[in-house]
């Protein structure tokens, strides 16, 4: 039985002190939620007051991002133990925003990844076809090929760790979600990924998130799929009615 996971991705938005009237308003909009995981994302600098705002209640945070190195003369990254200790529970990796601007490879994906269970921290790691590979019909190559790259060396023990989000990059911010049956088809051709490189248990036990668009309207018909076992939400994450609608799916 797969617990969901409904994930807010912040990007680059709210200040802190805007995090700490999200969590005052959406908290008590969340308590009763007992049938999903819930996570919200902020900002590095934002963090800390996510994880003062939340304590005590069933809301996790996580970072968006995190570098493989544990600490050095990196300037600008953040590690994932610092990320665990300032009280991180998840890191999105991989994101298609990350992948677009910022060169991120199936290559960082991977070492990203590992550095997060190291450090303790659940990574969600995103995968996704452009609106072009999906036209010329690439979309399972591009996703076999993200998770091969990116996932694909882990030992058994650290796959059991991770979650997987699949994002079609069309879908990202567009308002344009994919249908859930082409949802379903993604996820199940991932699932069929994760049986073949780490056996049946392995297949039946990961997340795969559905991650494009997804607001209070769509989200029960997504969710309503086998294969979907949750939401990364980013535009909807920010108003706490939205994101607590798509909680309590
Ligand atoms: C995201 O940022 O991961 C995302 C899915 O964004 P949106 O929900 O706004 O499409």
């Amino acid at each position: 039985m797969r617990v969901p996971l409904m994930a807010g991705n912040w990007k680059l938005f709210k200040t802190a002190a805007e995090t700490t009237v999200f969590c005052e308003r959406f908290l008590p909009m969340v308590a009763a939620a007992s049938h999903c995981e819930i996570l919200i994302c902020p900002p590095f600098v934002n963090i800390p007051a996510a994880v003062a705002a939340t304590q005590g209640s069933k809301v996790g945070v996580g970072g968006q991002d995190v570098y493989w190195q544990k600490e050095g003369a990196f300037t600008g990254e953040v590690s994932a133990p610092m990320l665990k200790a300032v009280g991180c529970r998840s890191v999105i990796i991989g994101h298609s925003e990350r992948r677009q601007y910022f060169g991120e490879t199936d290559t960082t994906v991977f070492k990203k990844t590992t550095a997060a269970i190291e450090a303790g921290l659940q990574p969600i790691v995103c995968v996704g076809e452009t609106l072009d590979e999906r036209e010329s019909n690439r979309t399972e190559d591009v996703l076999a090929t993200q998770f091969k790259g990116g996932l694909g060396a882990l030992r058994p023990d650290e796959f059991a760790k991770i979650v997987i989000a699949y994002e079609p990059v069309w879908a990202i911010g567009t308002g344009r979600t994919a249908t859930p049956d082409m949802a379903a088809a993604a996820h199940k051709f991932l699932r069929d990924q994760v049986r073949g490189a780490f056996g049946e248990e392995a297949a039946q036990a990961v997340r795969i998130l559905y991650g494009g668009s997804v607001k209070p309207a769509n989200v029960k018909n997504l969710m309503a799929q086998p294969d979907i076992d949750g939401a990364l939400v980013g535009g909807a994450s920010l108003k706490p009615e939205d994101f607590s609608l798509i909680v309590n799916f």
